[in-house]
């Protein structure tokens, strides 16, 4: 298998690339880069290159950049997912599984009765270890493009912004009437807005009907937050994306 590594260079045919610290710790140590092997490199957005090693050692890792390859992991179908911040580790299994499951975008969320509260400096410093994740997830998955992930922000503060955008927008709700799978098919992305440990508030539900999300079940049991998301993608990646029973993207449905 070929060894897929994320840096934060420039990408082209020839250029150098310089690792050092915990890139170089990765690539050396866990990886074991030694001079000579083939590494697949990406950046998030040139694509996916042949790269060459050509030094490992205790002052770093440097790397030769051939030749582009072609890189075939997106998904047809654009996903948001819009997740209310749920406790450290659930967070985190979240961006990771979401990564996989070829997400374009996640936000999280501080909602009514989210339990995670962060001020703005512990808010960064989570940004930074969910992009740190999805990264990390792209590497083992084969993505050269990782999701974007967007600061944390307040439910209300977002739907305010996010209005316009066009979007098939769906929030899981354990009573809806309505299934997932019953949705119609996205004409362009989708928007999947999940509740944190402790639900959405009534509040919350009518303020996300007024911003154009329809409500949708994942079936008659409570899932926790983390497997609603997960089992949510895996569901709208078979049934309008790249998990599609006839590998063809759903032609949007009246
Ligand atoms: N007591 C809470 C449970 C929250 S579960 C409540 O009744 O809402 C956390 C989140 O996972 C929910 O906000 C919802 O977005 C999602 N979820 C869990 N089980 C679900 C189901 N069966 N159908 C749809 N969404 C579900």
């Amino acid at each position: 298998m070929v060894k897929r590594l994320f840096v934060s260079a420039e990408l082209s045919n020839g250029a150098t690339i310089e690792l050092h610290g915990e890139r170089a710790h990765y690539a050396g140590r866990v990886l074991r880069a030694r001079a000579g092997d083939e590494f697949c490199v990406f950046n998030g957005t040139d694509g996916e290159w042949s790269a060459t090693v050509t030094r490992s050692g205790r002052s770093g890792v440097e790397l030769q950049v051939g030749a582009r390859r072609e890189a075939a992991a997106e998904s047809p179908l654009g996903i948001q997912l819009v997740q209310g911040v749920a406790r450290g580790d659930r967070m985190d299994l979240v961006v990771q599984k979401a990564t996989e499951l070829g997400v374009t975008r996640i936000t999280p969320l501080f909602t009514e009765f989210g339990v995670v509260k962060l001020d703005e400096r512990r808010a960064q410093k989570r940004l930074e270890h969910w992009r740190h994740i999805a990264m990390s997830a792209c590497e083992q998955c084969g993505r050269t493009r990782p999701p974007r992930i967007d600061g944390p922000l307040d439910l209300n503060a977002w739907l305010g912004v996010e209005h316009a955008s066009p979007q098939t927008r769906l929030i899981l709700r354990p009573d809806a009437v309505a299934t997932l799978g019953a949705a119609l098919a996205p004409q362009s992305d989708l928007c999947l807005l999940v509740g944190p440990e402790g639900g959405f508030s009534d509040r919350e539900y009518e303020d996300a009907a007024v911003a154009g999300f329809r409500a949708v079940s994942l079936g008659p049991r409570i899932l926790r937050t983390e497997t609603a998301a997960i089992a949510a993608l895996a569901v709208a990646q078979f049934l309008w994306g790249d998990l599609r029973a006839d590998g063809e993207p759903a032609a949007a449905t009246p």
